[in-house]
C-alpha cells in the first residue's frame, strides 16, 4: 500500500493551496486524491469563469461562523499575503465595482499557478474516496493508501455534478467529531404565492437593499423565472434560515422626493422599470395615476416599496448553490493549525468547515487562508 507523510482529499481551491505550500517549503511527501479526472473544477468555473478570488474588504464579519475563528485564521494568511503570492507567480488580479478582485482574463491563470505550484505533488485523479479509517487507511474506489498526516479538503455539498460531496461530514463523524448538515447557500430564493407576481420579471434586474436576520446587503438584485436571484439575494440567502426578508426596491429615491410636485404617472416617477413598478402597484392594489392625486393612504402603501415584507418559501437547491453552510463545528478544530482537538495529525481546511462567505470571493480566500495555515503547520514535519 501506497504510504504518504500528507496526504490531502480533494483537489480543489484548499487542497491545491495547501500542497503547493508544503512543495514550495518542505521535503514532505504529499499526495492529493481527487475524484474528478482534473483538478480545480469549482475554480475553473468560478466567477463566471474569471475567479472572484478575494475582497477588497476581507474581515470575519462577512463570514458565517465562529469570528474569533475566522479572524485567527484570516489574519495568518490575509487578503494581502494572497495577493502577493499571486502577484510574485505573474497573476494581478483586477479589481471590479470597486470590491471584488478577479482574474484579468480567466480563471485559468489562477488553476494554472497553482498547478504548476503542486508539480512535485502526486496526483490520484479519478478516484472517489470511499472510507477512512481510524490508524489513516485511505480506501477510494480503485486503491487504497496510507498517510501519516491526513488533510480533509473535500469541500461540500452544492454543485455534485462537478464532484461535490458531503464525504468530509462523514470523514469527521468516523473521527467522532461534532457536524452542522450542509444547506444550500448563496442560492436564489423561491417564493410564497402572495409574491408570484415577481415571476412575471424574469430577466429584470434592480439596486436594492435587502435587509436580513440584522445584516443589511447592497446589491443588485435578479427576477427569474423561479424566484429570485442575483447577487444581493444570493448573499441574503447564507443569512435566511426562514421567516421575513425586507426589500427595498427603491433606495437611491425616496417615494415622497418621487412624487413631489409631479403630475407624471406612479410608474414614471418611481425611475425604475415600468413592468416592475406596475406589477408592484398592482400587488398593493393601488392604481397607476398621477402623483398629484394620490391619496394619503394610497401614499402610505407606496412607502412599502421601502420595505417590502415577506417570507421566501425555500431556495433554489444545492444544484444551484455556489457555496453550502454547516460543516465540521470549529469548536473541535484549531484555529492555529486547521488540527483536530479530538485526532492528531487530522485536519480540516476550505469549506467542510463550518465558515461559509458572503458573495464577492469570500469563499476563496477562507479555502486559501485555512490551506495555508494548515500547511504552515505541516511544514514542521519536514525531515
Ligand atoms: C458556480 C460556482 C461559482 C463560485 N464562484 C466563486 C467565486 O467567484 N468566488 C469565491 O470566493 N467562491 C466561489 N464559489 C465557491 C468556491 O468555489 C468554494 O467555496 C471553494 O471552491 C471551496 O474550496 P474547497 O477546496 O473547500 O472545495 P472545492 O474547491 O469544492 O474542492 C473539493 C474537491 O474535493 C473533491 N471531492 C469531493 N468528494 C470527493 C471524494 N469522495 N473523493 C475524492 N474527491 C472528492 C471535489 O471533486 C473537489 O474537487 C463558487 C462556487 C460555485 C459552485
Amino acid at each position: 500500500m501506497k504510504k504518504f507523510d500528507v496526504l490531502i482529499l480533494g483537489g480543489g481551491a484548499s487542497g491545491l493551496m495547501c500542497a503547493s505550500w508544503l512543495n514550495q517549503n518542505s521535503s514532505l511527501h504529499v499526495g492529493i486524491i481527487e475524484g474528478n479526472e482534473k483538478v480545480a473544477q469549482k475554480l475553473k468555473i468560478s466567477g463566471g469563469g474569471k475567479c472572484n478570488i478575494t475582497n477588497v474588504d476581507v474581515r470575519a464579519e462577512h463570514f458565517l461562523g465562529d469570528r474569533d475563528f475566522i479572524k485567527t485564521v484570516l489574519e495568518e494568511f490575509s487578503k494581502e499575503d494572497l495577493l502577493q503570492y499571486l502577484q510574485k507567480r505573474g497573476l494581478k488580479p483586477v479589481i471590479r465595482k470597486k470590491r471584488y478582485y478577479f482574474c484579468p482574463k480567466s480563471s485559468d491563470e489562477i488553476i494554472d499557478i497553482l498547478k504548476k505550484d503542486t508539480s512535485k505533488t502526486e496526483l490520484i485523479l479519478g478516484e472517489k474516496v470511499l472510507r477512512i479509517s481510524k490508524d489513516f487507511k485511505v480506501t477510494t474506489d480503485s486503491s487504497s493508501y496510507e498517510t501519516t498526516h491526513l488533510v480533509i479538503a473535500t469541500g461540500a455539498q452544492s454543485y455534485k455534478s462537478i464532484g461535490a460531496s458531503s464525504i468530509g461530514l462523514d470523514i469527521a463523524k468516523t473521527f467522532k467529531h461534532k457536524v452542522k448538515q450542509f444547506h444550500p447557500a448563496l442560492v436564489g430564493l423561491t417564493l410564497q404565492p402572495a409574491q408570484f407576481w415577481m415571476k412575471e420579471l424574469s430577466g429584470i434586474s434592480l439596486h436594492v437593499k435587502i435587509k436580513v436576520a440584522g445584516k443589511e446587503i447592497d446589491e443588485e438584485m435578479l427576477f427569474a423565472h423561479k424566484g429570485i436571484s442575483g447577487l444581493a439575494v444570493l448573499s441574503a440567502s447564507l443569512y435566511w434560515h426562514k421567516g421575513d426578508i425586507e426589500i427595498d426596491f427603491m433606495p437611491s429615491l425616496h417615494v415622497r422626493d418621487a412624487i413631489k410636485n409631479t403630475k407624471k404617472h406612479i410608474s414614471s416617477a418611481f425611475r425604475l422599470p415600468k413592468r416592475f413598478t406596475k406589477l408592484f402597484l398592482d400587488s398593493l392594489g393601488v392604481e397607476d395615476k398621477a402623483c398629484n392625486k394620490l391619496s394619503k393612504k394610497e401614499i402610505e402603501k407606496l412607502m412599502l416599496i421601502h420595505s417590502y415584507s415577506f417570507a421566501p418559501s425555500g431556495n433554489f437547491g444545492f444544484s444551484k448553490a455556489e457555496v453550502s453552510r454547516g460543516g465540521v463545528l470549529t469548536s473541535e478544530i484549531d484555529s492555529k493549525n486547521m488540527q483536530s482537538k479530538l485526532v492528531k495529525n487530522l485536519y480540516f481546511i476550505g469549506e467542510v468547515v463550518d465558515v461559509t462567505g458572503e458573495l464577492g470571493g469570500y469563499n476563496f480566500q477562507w479555502a486559501f487562508s485555512s490551506a495555508v495555515v494548515c500547511g504552515k503547520n505541516l511544514v514542521k514535519f519536514s525531515k
